[in-house]
């Protein structure tokens, strides 16, 4: 993950609720922690679908609470 792409990433919207993406390399994916779910990076292209989010589990998302 290049500084380009990092800053690109920083524009992205969650499509679903239009807040903020957190990227999270490590995992490879993209949090929005308003919505309190996560979309899914496929070879390296963030996959922006409402149908493919994927919720946080509860352990997770109470680092958002
Ligand atoms: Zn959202």
């Amino acid at each position: 993950m290049s500084f380009v792409e990092e800053k690109l990433l920083n524009l992205l919207a969650c499509p679903r609720c239009g807040g903020e993406l957190a990227y999270e390399g490590k995992e490879s994916r993209l949090v929005c922690e308003k919505g309190r779910l996560f979309y899914p990076i496929k070879d390296g292209i963030p996959v922006l679908l409402i149908d493919r989010a994927v919720p946080l589990s509860a352990d997770e998302s109470k680092d958002f609470a």
